[in-house]
């Protein structure tokens, strides 16, 4: 017999430890995607215990379930519509206040509900003290206290969750939140009209039904007229009337009304059940925050942990990408002696292995970066920082909530896009999401490093360094511009959370860390593997070319040459001679393997447009690198290594092969911003369509970018000249 299903969702402020509490019912067997419709991520888990089949949600963290966010939607709607069999609300045990207006809120929709007093440790260790029976006889509401993080209660949280929904008997809700006189008399007077008006068609609880549309819920006055057809008009009217009556006796709106009732309750509630000891309040993290958020040193340290970060992720880095580098190198070295001579062995080895390698080889420092933001996450600094940042980042009309997604930008757009998630309001969100791409992503840095690398040898780190600004500046910019076109608007009023800082557990972190990374790895192998094949195929394509030379017999006849010479020639000039001829072979059959992709298809193309780069001082070679550039920024380097070296890539012969192609430093600096600026990779672009819900969107984005990053190179360049540089 199959077992029967009880559907769980679990509610709670961010940072209450839901999703601890989430992992430790679930372990690993879980599934993590999208609310439909909306970019917040869901997560789900089934397990089997005591009989029943549980499915287990985690709802979006929100602090209110009144629908302002996109999380408050999901979260509201969840629970209206999915109707879980029971909901339990996490509840931050120290900081019960704050917890208690979502879980009003919660009480009020007349769901089974069981609340979870989780960070007990916590609570303890301040010497907060909470009256469970009491909170549970107050509220009509089981109470468990739990530890997430250690496992505690957690088992007899969902026994009590099972044993809830099975008690299909209605529970006596004699007791509920409760408004001032007049407030209640309002309240019955409109619910009684409502019941009888409506009565059977009402999709919720009529007392929430009413209170809602006394505080002017827009989405619940859509769904009244979409239930109640009709009659709907009548109701809203009625609404209104109440309204205005609550209006003229407060002189405020209801609204306000309302929650400032919510928070008297929960104040009332709050002195019945918890009691503190003032004596062992020590409050450590008021006192890390004296410093690390302070006017003068917060800044200063806040620089210190990026450089550090920075530092970590390409010095440490460095390390296992040289070990991973050589094991590619002498893997793909075992193929070429095992796989025979043809074009599998080509498309193998020049096509996949080269591409998906150079790949594989950041994931190193991607992992460290990500540890790293992790790590700041997880032990609370990451808010601190953002605080930080408030100032700036309201130079662009965004919030210091903005800028997390922009640090993650400097590992790869595509995570740091996703993280946009945490931002209230719609227009932040896509603004943020069209600036993030500024943030030099690591894919881009190969391409800086051998660029300035070659152009301006003795002072390369600076010429990077002001890149990065550059695009910093750029977002900046950028920004402002948005906001006051396209993207107008205020930024959505918004408290800066500080949650206090914790000591982040190694397990989390690696969770964290890896999970970002599995993104990254999924998504990038699979359209790096797909581009590095079209890249192979159409540079390695057509076979059959018209050469200008007949090569084949050029280097015959110099085999030829060289036999008579050494034949005649004196001992000790045999050395040079077999140098001269090994020389020459060389040449040619690199002239070949240039005429080769020049008119292979990746050639044609090159030269189609060319003319569109010629201004900005780029051949044909170099444009066609910055088109492979659209699939992933890394192939821009192996790019230019088959086109200009003609062959093995290694960094010197490429280096020398592009001083002598005309290439000068101007143009050079003109590229690398070109590379700073023009379109996201593909990734990053299915990303943004994916997290703003439009092509409109991801279109934009790569016009706008690549019609900016061709004129600030135009403007480097020929500006350049101008000035006779
Ligand atoms: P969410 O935002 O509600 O999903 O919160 P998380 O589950 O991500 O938890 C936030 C942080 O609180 C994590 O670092 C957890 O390890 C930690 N945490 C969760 N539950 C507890 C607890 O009961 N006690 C303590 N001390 N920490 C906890
Ligand atoms: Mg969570």
């Amino acid at each position: 017999m199959a077992a029967k299903q009880i559907k769980i969702a679990l509610a709670g402020n961010p940072n209450s430890g839901k999703t601890t509490i989430f992992n430790s019912i679930t372990g690993t067997r879980q599934k993590v995607g999208n609310w439909p419709g909306v970019t917040v991520e869901k997560k789900e888990g089934q397990v089997h215990k005591f009989g029943y089949n549980l499915k287990i949600i985690d709802l979006p963290g929100t602090y209110s379930l009144t629908p302002y966010s996109i999380e408050e939607i999901v979260a509201r709607d969840f629970i209206l519509d999915e109707q879980p069999d029971v909901v339990i609300d996490i509840i931050d045990a120290s900081n019960l206040e704050r917890s208690l207006y979502l879980a009003t809120q919660i009480r009020e929709l007349d769901c089974k509900v069981l609340f979870a007093l989780n960070m007990h440790d916590v609570a303890r260790a301040r010497g907060i003290t909470i009256d469970a029976d009491k909170m549970s006889q107050l509220l009509d509401v089981p109470v468990v206290f739990t530890v997430g993080n250690k496992n505690e209660g957690v088992d007899v949280l969902l026994e009590k969750a099972v044993e809830l929904a099975r008690s299909d008997v209605q529970l006596p809700r004699t007791r509920r939140v409760k408004y001032s006189k007049d407030i209640e008399k309002c309240i019955e007077n409109y619910k009684d009209y409502i019941e009888n008006t409506v009565g059977d068609q009402l999709p919720y609880n009529s007392r929430w039904t009413a209170i809602k549309l006394l505080e002017d819920d827009k989405i619940l006055q859509d769904r009244i007229k979409e239930k109640t057809g009709l009659k709907a008009p009548e109701i809203l009217e009625q609404a209104e009337i109440h309204r205005s009556h609550i209006r003229n006796f407060f002189d405020e709106e209801p609204e306000i009304i309302f929650t400032d009732e919510r928070y008297g309750f929960i104040a009332g509630i709050v002195k019945e059940v918890m009691t503190t000891s003032t004596l062992q309040r020590v409050d450590i993290s008021r006192n890390i925050d004296l410093v690390l958020t302070n006017r003068f040193l917060g800044f200063p340290i806040f620089i210190f942990f990026i450089w550090a970060m920075f530092q970590l992720t390409f010095t440490i880095g460095a390390y296992p990408m040289e070990w991973i580098e050589d094991g590619i190198s002498s893997f793909s070295g075992f193929l070429a002696t095992v796989v025979p001579d043809g074009l599998f062995k080509d498309l193998l080895i020049d096509g996949i292995i080269a591409g998906v390698g150079a790949v594989i080889v950041f994931l190193p420092n991607i992992l460290i970066l990500f540890f790293c933001i992790a790590l700041f996450e997880d032990t609370g600094y990451m808010s601190r920082a953002a605080f930080l940042m408030d100032k700036v980042m309201h130079m662009i009309g965004l919030h210091g909530k903005s800028f997390i997604p922009m640090l993650m930008g400097f590992g790869c757009s595509v995570p740091a896009i996703m993280a946009t998630r945490t931002l209230e309001s719609e227009k932040d969100r896509i603004l943020t999401i069209l600036i993030t791409p500024f943030m030099s992503c690591s894919a881009r840095l190969p391409i800086y490093i051998v660029l300035a690398g070659t152009f301006f040898p003795k002072s390369a780190g600076t010429v990077i360094f002001s890149i990065y600004i550059g695009g910093i500046v750029m977002a900046i910019i950028m920004g402002r511009l948005l906001r006051s076109t396209l993207l107008r608007g205020m930024d959505a009023p918004f408290v800066m959370e500080l949650p206090p800082y914790r000591v982040p557990m190694l397990k989390s972190l690696v969770i964290h860390m890896w999970d970002r990374a599995k993104m990254f790895l999924k998504k990038m192998g699979g359209i790096i593997l797909i581009g590095s094949v079209i890249i192979w195929f159409l540079s390695s394509f057509p076979k059959n070319i018209d050469y200008s030379k007949d090569y084949i017999k050029q280097i015959e006849a110099e085999k030829q040459t060289y036999e008579k010479t050494i034949s005649m020639a004196d001992e000790d000039r045999l050395l040079q001679h077999k140098n001269e001829h090994e020389r020459a072979i060389e040449k040619l059959q690199q002239e070949k393997r240039i005429e080769a992709t020049e008119k292979s298809y990746i050639g044609q193309i090159g030269k189609a447009i060319e003319p569109v780069f010629a201004p900005l001082g780029i051949d044909w070679r170099g444009s066609v690198a910055l088109l492979t550039g659209f699939v992933a920024k890394e192939i821009v380097v192996s790019t230019l290594g088959v086109l200009y070296a003609a062959g093995d890539d290694e960094s010197e012969a490429l280096k020398h092969a592009l001083k002598q192609s005309g290439m000068t430093p101007l143009s050079a600096l003109g590229m690398m911003f070109f590379v700073l600026l023009y379109v996201p990779c593909l990734a990053t672009v299915a990303t943004i369509r994916k997290e703003t819900f439009s092509w409109g969107w991801a279109i934009f984005s790569v016009i706008y970018s690549t019609l900016l990053a061709w004129i600030t190179a135009f403007v480097i360049y020929q500006g350049g000249m101008l000035l006779g540089f």
